[in-house]
C-alpha cells in the first residue's frame, strides 16, 4: 500500500502522514527530508543560497526513486506542480490531497524557518500560492480532506478509512445505459479503484473509456474509466456523488449544464460557456474545457488572418475562442442567422450565412457541425466554396476522412481531421484529471492510430 499526502505547507502532512503509518504498521518517508539527507545541506539553506530552481530538480530525484516504496509519503507543497512527480506519485498509490483555509495556514505556519517564494506578505503568499496551486492539488489528488479546525487523529481516521475504499460493488443507479458486459465489469472493481467516466446522452459510442483504461493501465493507476449514459445531468451528477467519482469527461448535451452545476470553473469554460472536464473534490465541483485546447494545437503555427467557423453550437464556440487566441480574424458562418449572430456577439467577431464563405475568403475553415458524421455522405462546402492553400479542420472524427476533407483536399486544400483535436483534447483533458501529463505521441500510440 502507498499512500502519498499533498497539499500546502502547513496542512498537517507530516503530521498526519506518522499517524497513518504508525496505524497501518507502514514506513514513513518525508520528500523533504528526504532532500535534505540527500544533500546534507537544509531545504532553506538551498532556497537561499540556490533558489527555488536549484531545489525542485533535487526534489524530482527523490520522487522518482520512490515509485515503487510502500508506506506513507509526505510531499513538499509545490511537487505536484511537475507532472512527472505525479505520474512517480500516483504509481501504485493513492494520493490525498490535505486542505486548509489560508487564514489556517498563515496561523500554522507562522515562525517557520522557510523562505518566502514570492516575496509577498505570509497571508498574500498563501493566497496566491493557493490559488495557482489548486488545479494541480485537484488533478493529481484521489481523496480530499479538510484538516482545517481538527484534531490530526480524526484527519488520519478519516484517511484510513476513506483510503479502505468503498462499502460495496460499483453498480450505476437505474436509468444509465450501459454496453453488454459492463455492469459486471464495474462489479469486480476494488472499492479503492478510483472511477472516472463520460457523461453524455448518447455516450456508448465514445472511444475515451478504452483510450483512459489504457492510460490508466500504462501509469500504473488503480482506476477505471466508465459509461454515465443519461439525458439528464442532474442525474449524471448525483450518481457521480453516489460512487465517489473523481473525474468525468462531458460531451453532447451536458457540457452546458456541467458550467451550470460547478462550485468553481477556470477562464476558458467561462469565456467559452461550456464545459467538457469535472472533477469532483468531495462533494465540490471543478469544471474546465479542453475542446479549445484539440482545436488550438494543430493550428498553430499556421499564419493566417481571416478564419471561419461553420456552425454555432458548444464546439463552435470553443474554436471561436481557439481561433481568437491565435489572432486570426473570426466570422462565424451557420443555418440559423440569429445563432451565428449570437456566437459572434459573445465574442465580438463577424457573422453569415454559409454561402458568405466567397465573401470572407478565409485561409482557414473549422467545420463545427455533425454534417459528414458516420456515414453522412453530405459536406456543407463546394469544391468552388474553398481556395487552394485553404488550411481545412474538420472536428468530425468518425470517419477519419469526411466528404468535406475529401472535397478539400482535392481542392488543394491542407486538411487536418477531427482525430487531431481529440488527441489534443484529451492531452489536456488527462493532466487537468490526473495530474499526469502524456504527450501527443503516446496518446495516438495508445489509441491505436
Ligand atoms: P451542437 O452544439 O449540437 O451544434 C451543432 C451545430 O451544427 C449547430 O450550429 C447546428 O445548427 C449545426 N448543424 C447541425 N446540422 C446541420 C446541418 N445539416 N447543416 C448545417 N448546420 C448544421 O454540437 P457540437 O457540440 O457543437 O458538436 C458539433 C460537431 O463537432 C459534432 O458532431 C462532432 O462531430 C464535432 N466534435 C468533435 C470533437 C473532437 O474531439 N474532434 C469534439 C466535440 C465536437 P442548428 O443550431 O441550426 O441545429
Amino acid at each position: 500500500m502507498k499512500v502519498v499526502l499533498i497539499g500546502y505547507r502547513g496542512t498537517g502532512k507530516t503530521t498526519v502522514g506518522k499517524m497513518v503509518a504508525r496505524r497501518l504498521s507502514l514506513p514513513f518517508l518525508d520528500t523533504d527530508a528526504l532532500v535534505e539527507e540527500m544533500t546534507g545541506i537544509s531545504i532553506p539553506t538551498i532556497f537561499a543560497s540556490a533558489g527555488e530552481a536549484a531545489f525542485r530538480p533535487l526534489e524530482r530525484e527523490v520522487i522518482a526513486s520512490l515509485a515503487d516504496f510502500r508506506g506513507v509519503i509526505a510531499t513538499g507543497g509545490g511537487a505536484v506542480l511537475d507532472p512527472e512527480n505525479v505520474r512517480a506519485l500516483r504509481t501504485g498509490g493513492t494520493v490525498v490531497l490535505l486542505e486548509a483555509d489560508p487564514e489556517e495556514v498563515v496561523t500554522r505556519i507562522a515562525g517557520s524557518d522557510r523562505p518566502s517564494l514570492t516575496g509577498l506578505q505570509p497571508e498574500e503568499e498563501v493566497q496566491s500560492l493557493l490559488r495557482t496551486r489548486r488545479p494541480f492539488y485537484l488533478a493529481a489528488a484521489d481523496i480530499c480532506v479538510r484538516t482545517g479546525g481538527r484534531r490530526p487523529d480524526g484527519v488520519a481516521d478519516e484517511i484510513i478509512a476513506r483510503c479502505a475504499g468503498r462499502p460495496g460493488p460499483v453498480s450505476l443507479p437505474a436509468g444509465f445505459s450501459l454496453p453488454s458486459g459492463e455492469a459486471e465489469r464495474l462489479a469486480t472493481l476494488g472499492p479503492a479503484t478510483g472511477l472516472y467516466g463520460i457523461a453524455g446522452h448518447p455516450a456508448l459510442h465514445s472511444r475515451s473509456p478504452l483510450l483512459y483504461n489504457a492510460l490508466f493501465a500504462r501509469y500504473g493507476m488503480d482506476a477505471a474509466y466508465t459509461f454515465f449514459d443519461h439525458p439528464d445531468f442532474g442525474a449524471v451528477l448525483n450518481a457521480a456523488r453516489l460512487l465517489g467519482v473523481r473525474g468525468l469527461s462531458v460531451t453532447i448535451p451536458h457540457k452546458e449544464a456541467a458550467l451550470a452545476a460547478s462550485d468553481e470553473a477556470d477562464r476558458h469554460a467561462a469565456a467559452i460557456g461550456a464545459a467538457n472536464t469535472l472533477i469532483l473534490c468531495g462533494d465540490h465541483v471543478r469544471v474546465s474545457n479542453t475542446d479549445w485546447v484539440g482545436v488550438r494545437r494543430p493550428l498553430e503555427g499556421v499564419a493566417a488572418e481571416r478564419a471561419v467557423v461553420l456552425g454555432a453550437g458548444g464546439a463552435a464556440a470553443a474554436a471561436v475562442y481557439a481561433l481568437l487566441s491565435l489572432g486570426y480574424g473570426v466570422t462565424v458562418l451557420a443555418r440559423d442567422a440569429g445563432k451565428a449572430e449570437a456566437l459572434a456577439a459573445r465574442f465580438g467577431c463577424e457573422a453569415g450565412a454559409i454561402r458568405d464563405i466567397d465573401r470572407v475568403r478565409p485561409e482557414v475553415v473549422v467545420h463545427a457541425t455533425p454534417v459528414g458524421m458516420a456515414g453522412d455522405p453530405r459536406s456543407l462546402l463546394a469544391p468552388e466554396d474553398l481556395r487552394p492553400g485553404t488550411t481545412v479542420f474538420d472536428l468530425v472524427y468518425t470517419p477519419k476522412e469526411t466528404p468535406l476533407l475529401r472535397t478539400a483536399a482535392a481542392r488543394g486544400c491542407r486538411t487536418i481531421p477531427g482525430t487531431e483535436m481529440f488527441v489534443y483534447q484529451a492531452c489536456e483533458q488527462f493532466l487537468h484529471m490526473t495530474g499526469i501529463r502524456v504527450d501527443d505521441l503516446t496518446m495516438w500510440e495508445v489509441l491505436g492510430e
